[in-house]
């Protein structure tokens, strides 16, 4: 008797603690619709934990990615909790490794209306910077991706930080990055939030402010209470009336831009001798993406200078370059959203 009352007690703990919680099957409520004063579910994923590879997430100049994603959930965790109407649940706490299967699978347990995965980012050739979020390539869960990634742009780009746009990559199995595509696997809307590049001056001029992760921390949460329409009376914040971009739901899967700009020119408006000051007017542009950046070669093509960013809604610019002593060609370079680039002929200086 003593022991089936124990069984007894101890399967209502698991009831009583189940609650909303794991184990219940949420796939009959995940689609329904959300009434405006249900309680909303976030999932903050902190990208990356563990020790060793891809655990450590990008380590450059002492930064170290898992740290930093982890400290930018809690200080966005903090303020979103400082929203009424909104529970938030990070995948974890410490600096432990979790597969990406479990990380989706932890925010379906919880029935999450989103889940947030944050990163810091780096290239190959350690030459590109901004901030980028990713979001799932098809549906209504592309159309939520993309409405979030919207207002999370307009957010890192207030802070000052470059912004490289709303993204989408294929793979063989899917979602290319494996986060969106566990959790598109089961229902559940989610986004990467690449902060910015800490591979690269002028990113880690942000990296060094006064508390920067506090600032992402918060740019992500001002971001998501947005999308939410979430109110806060201790900050004085009211989002309960934020208009969203309408967003249509493709139901064929929005590829990535593969292949480098199509049209890349430049000839010579004018150079002016005793300065060494020569103006290009640069023509370029993509049909799969925007043209982000350019640089200029004036070595023959062996070195490059700083990418500059390129006013992506222009196909036509003027571009204005100091000659260095020797130098009698110029190359100009134009890099797509997806980091392609083609170069144009060379131009002769003088
Ligand atoms: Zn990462």
């Amino acid at each position: 008797m003593r022991k089936i009352t124990r069984i007894i007690s101890i399967l209502l703990c698991f009831l009583i603690f189940s609650g909303n919680m794991p184990f219940v099957d949420s796939s009959a409520t995940a689609v329904a619709v959300k009434k405006s004063s249900d309680n909303v579910v976030v999932v903050i994923d902190p990208g990356h934990g563990g020790v060793g590879g891809t655990n450590e997430g990008a380590m450059y100049h002492g930064y170290i990615e898992k740290q930093l994603t982890l400290a930018t959930a809690a200080a966005m965790k903090q303020t979103l909790e400082q929203f009424e109407g909104v529970t938030v649940y990070l995948t974890r706490n410490t600096d432990v490794a979790m597969s990406l299967a479990d990380r989706a699978q932890f925010a379906k347990n919880v029935n999450a209306d989103f889940l947030f995965s944050l990163h810091y980012n780096a290239s190959p050739e350690h030459n590109i910077y901004g901030s980028e979020v990713w979001i799932p390539s098809r549906g209504n869960l592309y159309a939520k991706g993309y409405q979030f990634g919207t207002i999370m742009t307009a957010e890192l780009g207030v802070l000052g930080l470059y912004q490289r746009g709303i993204k989408t990559k294929v793979g063989s199995k899917g979602d290319y990055y494996g986060i969106i595509r566990n959790c598109t696997l089961r229902g559940i809307p989610s986004v990467i939030i690449e902060h910015c590049h800490l591979d690269h001056g002028v990113d880690l001029q942000f990296m060094r402010g006064n508390n920067p992760l506090m600032q992402f921390g918060y740019a992500d949460a001002i971001a998501v209470a947005k999308y939410f329409g979430l109110r806060s009376a201790s900050l004085g914040l009211d989002f309960s009336d934020y208009k969203k971009v309408s967003v249509a739901a493709p139901k064929n899967a929005i590829p990535h831009d593969t292949t480098p700009p199509e049209v890349c020119t430049a000839v010579k408006k004018s150079y002016h001798a005793g300065t060494r000051t020569l103006v290009l007017n640069c023509t370029a542009s993509d049909a799969g993406s925007p043209i982000l950046y350019y640089a200029v070669s004036f070595n023959g093509g062996a070195t490059y200078s700083v990418l500059m960013p390129w006013n992506r809604f222009a196909q036509n610019a003027d571009i204005t370059v100091k000659v260095p002593d020797g130098a009698s060609h110029v190359i100009f370079r134009a890099y797509n959203q997806y980091d392609e680039f083609t170069d144009a002929a060379p131009v002769l200086v003088n």
